[in-house]
């Protein structure tokens, strides 16, 4: 048996301790509440946790690659799914310039830069290509709640507890305009309700899936059903969100490991605005074959560009997929 893999297996047990105590839970504890195709019936607990993040791994959705593939391997791998660090959850805001370290929301500026600064000297298949690594740099907005499982309250065998659950972006949509409309206060534990989700899906010719969702209440026959907390439910025990999601990623490490065409891409926009460029001499592969990524003249570059890059960052980011992934993080 080689010792490198029991090596590897020993450090990936050891990883896999020191994140499921940073987020308080044992590993075998079920706190995350998938909603399955069908009906969900949950309680709410808590106001909603909305952030972004990036998936920076190759994906069935994503026709680019940002970073070797052994990225995501060994002792110093990347995390597939990134925190962006330039919004803050808590003040629910984009940062100010000086304050932004995500590098994957640089590499989104630099190469919208590009393609707004050379709207009609691109060539067809390089606007295309640079369309598509924008795509799989663009912020994920995600919004999750703490929630009480109904279909299966357990989070431990034996233990019951809080869940988190994810709300894709159609499925808040919904749920925010049912809310409104009865004006019901659901995630209030004296007067919340339980909430019926229900997932169905569209019925389309393409490839990709798309979810229907629509919200409901629990009846007690024409009435809405009360749903007050019990003291022990009270009690549960809460994940948390903020300790588990809000995970700064290293900056750094992120830099290091990108493709060397996109590294360049940082560094030209870092030139630009008279930061120092960080060394990147590791020959690495880049664009595939065939693709010159132009580089971005002097005079093109400037404050204007980086400001309605930032503007097109928020746009897009209000616009994210339904149901990119699974993986809750
Ligand atoms: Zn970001």
């Amino acid at each position: 048996m080689s010792s490198a893999f029991l090596e590897r297996m020993k450090n990936r047990m050891k990883r896999d301790e020191e994140e499921s105590r940073n987020g308080q839970f044992s590993k075998d504890e079920k706190i995350f509440k998938q909603l399955k195709e069908g009906k969900n019936v949950l309680r709410l607990v808590s106001q909603d946790y909305t952030f972004y993040t990036h998936w920076i791994a190759p994906s069935k959705y994503s026709k680019v690659k940002l970073f070797p593939d052994a990225s995501f391997e060994g002792d110093d791998a990347l995390r597939k799914n990134l925190f962006c660090t330039d919004y803050e959850p808590g003040a629910e805001r984009w940062v100010e310039d000086e304050e932004r370290s995500c590098v994957i929301c640089e590499l989104y500026r630099a190469v919208n830069a590009i393609l707004d600064d050379n709207n009609s000297d691109l060539e067809q298949n390089v606007r295309a290509y640079l369309e598509d690594v924008a795509k799989a740099c663009r912020p994920m907005k995600r919004t999750m709640f703490l929630c009480i499982d109904r279909d299966d309250p357990e989070v431990s065998p034996g233990k019951k507890g809080i869940k988190i659950v994810e709300f894709p972006r159609n499925l808040m949509d919904v749920f925010m305009s049912k809310v409104l409309d009865r004006g019901i206060d659901v995630i209030d534990a004296d007067e919340g309700v339980d909430l019926v989700i229900e997932k169905r899906q569209k019925p389309t010719a393409g490839k990709k899936v798309e979810w229907i969702w629509t919200v409901d209440w629990v009846y007690d026959g024409k009435t809405i059903k009360e749903s007050p907390l019990t003291e022990e439910e009270r009690k549960y025990q809460r994940p948390d969100i903020e300790k588990m999601m809000y995970r700064k990623p290293d900056q750094e490490l992120i830099y290091d490991k990108l493709l060397r065409d996109f590294k360049e891409m940082i560094d030209d926009a870092r030139d630009a605005e008279g930061r120092k460029p960080q060394d990147s001499q590791d020959e690495e592969e880049g664009a595939p074959e065939g693709i010159v990524i132009p580089k971005r003249s002097k005079t093109q570059q400037g404050a204007s560009a980086s400001v309605k890059s930032k503007a097109k960052v928020e746009e897009s980011a209000s616009v994210s997929e339904d149901d990119e992934e699974d993986v809750p993080f």
